[in-house]
């Protein structure tokens, strides 16, 4: 048990797994603390809205018995950074010789037939655009794997979280702002560990998504260019 500068008792939460962040601007850990952020559960979906109450009773079931006290979400993370993964997208699939999954493979061998007819003299409209759809397309699979990459070099924040369930919500619910404002809730709730598998987790999913669609938005975005040009 531990004591809060408003003097009440809560469970002292041991877990590095089932231990949020402390909130910012100064407030402890603690029911009365909480009340001064309850201004931020307005701006919740009501299935997230609760009371001090509810909210204190949250915090005591982490710590009760049966609740795992390893944390699972950082050897998690340690598996994820042990994959074999494709050079370009970083998705963890089987890859040839050359480093690639077999989607990323198929994308350097269009590309690599453009250019070397373009290198042949071969010049035409068709064969200049399907050349910029390709190397758009080899892009879009360096910048995903980026994305990936990136999940695991830095801290993953509650506004990254925010932007992951927004996007999600948008895709499933039709609804863009079902989560949005949670950023602060969602930092506080998962630990920096927890934050990293998640967002890891809606990147494979949202990565796989891209994949079925690169070739659409590749040429999307060369029509764009070729109107601004
Ligand atoms: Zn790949």
């Amino acid at each position: 048990m531990q004591t809060t500068t408003a003097g009440s008792q809560i469970p002292c939460v041991t877990s590095d797994l089932l231990r949020p962040e402390d909130p910012p601007h100064g407030m402890t850990r603690g029911p009365r603390n909480y009340e001064r952020s309850m201004l931020w559960t307005m701006r919740l979906p009501k299935a997230l809205c609760c009371d001090t109450k509810t909210l204190s009773l949250l915090w005591q079931s982490s710590t009760r018995p049966g609740m795992p006290e390893k944390s699972y979400a950082k050897e998690f993370i340690a598996d994820v950074r042990k994959a074999d993964r494709c050079d370009w997208c970083w998705r963890d699939a089987r890859k040839n010789r050359r480093g690639l999954c077999r989607h990323c493979n198929e994308i350097r061998k269009d590309l690599e037939r453009l250019e070397k007819r373009t290198a042949e003299g071969t010049v035409n409209f068709i064969l200049d655009w399907n050349l910029r759809v390709a190397r758009r397309e080899k892009e879009d699979c360096i910048a995903w794997g980026n994305i990936g990459r990136g999940i695991l070099d830095r801290p993953v924040s509650g506004l990254d979280l925010e932007h992951w369930f927004c996007d999600l919500a948008k895709r499933l619910a039709r609804d863009r702002k079902m989560h949005y404002g949670t950023a602060n809730i969602l930092g506080w709730t998962f630990t920096p560990e927890q934050r990293q598998v998640l967002a890891y987790l809606f990147w494979e999913i949202f990565g796989a998504e891209a994949s079925h669609n690169r070739k659409g938005r590749a040429t999307g975005r060369v029509s764009i260019e070729g109107v601004k040009s």
